[in-house]
């Protein structure tokens, strides 16, 4: 049980039905197509539709409770004594909701934002501290307005630390967040190019990922990416933890090391960890991990057992190996230019290929700069990459950029994905390496069932 009626009727005070009963909630939830055991049904407004003409069924299949927009008629079907809620705003009221269920539950709260990274990082923290702690972490990308209070609102009462990831497209999103769950530790993984559309420039993009700091507890920690200039204002802050390659930052990472079972590295000169995923970028997400299990009293040899546990949520720099044993990074989940240029440096570095592909497709929501962004794709193409595979209507600026910077790598345009194919298919050998990066719209996964055995 999460908590009764009577407990929400002392926060919502205006109802309708036998709310001051104690009536057990088990879940909350927003999806009338969900089955559920005494749930707490919350009906939200979107553009073409609207929960609250989903009551009926709701109550048909299993709801206890519900919220209800005080402005729109009760109807008729509605037994008398069923509990609603009656709130201005139903989408508030499922925030307000959250925030009074972490204070009552009072975990330890993380939050992770950031343009890159965040379910990464969010993944190696809870897969560290539930070595030691009690953990409950967002479920896959739920790290919206929405995702977020359900998230909080989805873990047990004897949780002991909440790791939360939050996501957003426009200035203030992360400050309401922030506000919602009230972080002991905030994580700031970097600051790319994402949502550029809406967010001004990369200055308007680290100033919306401050906004983390808005509804930080006193005496709470917030960890950044020390290598990054625009969150260079923070370092002097008090709590701030800067870590990064950099040798000024507080915790430096060094001497990383990769190979097939995975990357080693040092943080301080001293302290020796692995991961099993590639990637510098990678590393630097599991040095946040390391530093909150460290704020949290863990001792190196449970933090290590963490990070090797780990279960990252898929097409995540996923290893597969294809048709001819060749080896497939799926990177397809999605894609922004700094994240791209990150993956395109992980191939570069594997060792063990003699044959580097990068199949690179169209980076979505960059707006007017868009065309300069995928140009700048071009400037992380090197030597030992073989050859470039680019598709859509934007991607093939990188190959545009590559001929004009005389590059000797072959590369490749296409307007489609099934135009690629053959092409594709003719590489595929043991010696092979083969990236597949595009924005989620892309669908590049598809693109597997060209490069994989069937079953
Ligand atoms: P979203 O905004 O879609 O929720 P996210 O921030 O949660 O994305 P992840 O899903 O963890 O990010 O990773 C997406 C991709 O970003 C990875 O596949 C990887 O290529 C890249 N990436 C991960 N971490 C970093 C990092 N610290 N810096 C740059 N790129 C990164
Ligand atoms: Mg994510």
């Amino acid at each position: 049980m999460k908590f009764t009626t009577k407990w929400m009727a002392a926060y919502f005070p205006e109802y309708k039905g036998a709310a001051d009963t104690e009536i057990p909630i088990h879940h909350i939830y927003t999806d009338t197509r969900q089955k559920t055991d005494r749930g707490l049904f919350v009906p939200l407004e979107g553009e073409t539709f609207d929960g609250h003409s989903f009551l009926k069924s709701a109550i048909n299949n299993g709801a206890v409770a519900a919220f209800w927009n005080k402005e729109k008629p009760i109807p008729e079907f509605v037994p008398t004594d069923f509990p609603l809620f009656l709130v201005d705003d139903t989408l508030i009221a499922l925030q307000q909701l959250a925030h009074t269920f972490r204070t009552e539950i009072n975990p330890k709260v993380i939050g992770v934002t950031g343009s890159n990274g965040k379910t990464t990082t969010k993944d190696f923290i809870a897969s560290v501290l539930s070595q030691n702690y009690k953990t409950h972490k967002t479920k896959g990308n739920f790290n919206n307005h929405i995702g977020l209070p359900l998230t909080i609102l989805s873990m047990d009462q004897t949780t002991e630390v909440l790791v939360l990831e939050m996501g957003m497209n426009h200035f203030g999103e992360i400050e309401r967040l922030s506000f919602i769950s009230e972080p002991d530790v905030a994580v700031i993984t970097n600051i790319g190019e994402s949502h550029i559309e809406n967010l001004g420039s990369r200055e308007g993009i680290a100033q919306a990922k401050t906004e983390i700091l808005a509804g930080l507890k006193s005496n709470g920690k917030v960890i950044i990416d020390g290598d990054e200039p625009l969150l260079a204002p923070l370092h002097t802050r008090e709590g701030v933890l800067s870590c990064g390659f950099d040798e000024k930052n507080k915790f430096v990472l060094s001497d990383c090391k990769m190979d097939d079972t995975g990357t080693r590295f040092t943080i301080n000169q001293n302290i020796n960890y692995m991961i099993q995923v590639p990637g510098n970028h990678n590393v630097k997400n599991a040095s946040f991990a390391i530093i909150i299990g460290e704020l949290l009293n863990m001792n190196q040899e449970h933090i290590q057992e963490g990070l090797s546990s780990i279960e990252l949520t898929g097409m995540r720099l996923e290893r597969i190996t294809g048709k001819y044993g060749t080896t497939i990074l799926n990177d397809a989940y999605n894609a922004s230019p700094t994240s791209m240029k990150a993956s395109i440096d992980v191939v570069k570095e594997l060792p063990n290929f003699s044959r580097k592909i990068l199949v690179l497709g169209d980076i979505f929501e960059l707006g007017a700069l868009s065309e300069m962004l995928h140009r700048s794709i071009a400037d992380a193409i090197s030597e030992p990459i073989d050859m470039v595979i680019a598709i859509g209507e934007e991607a093939p600026y990188i190959v545009e950029e590559m001929k004009k910077k005389e590059l000797a790598i072959e590369a490749h345009s296409f307007k489609t994905k099934e135009e690629a194919v053959d092409i594709l298919e003719s590489t595929l050998s043991e010696e092979t390496v083969i990236l597949l990066k595009a924005s989620r719209l892309m669908e590049f996964e598809t693109l597997l069932e060209h490069l994989v055995e069937k079953e």
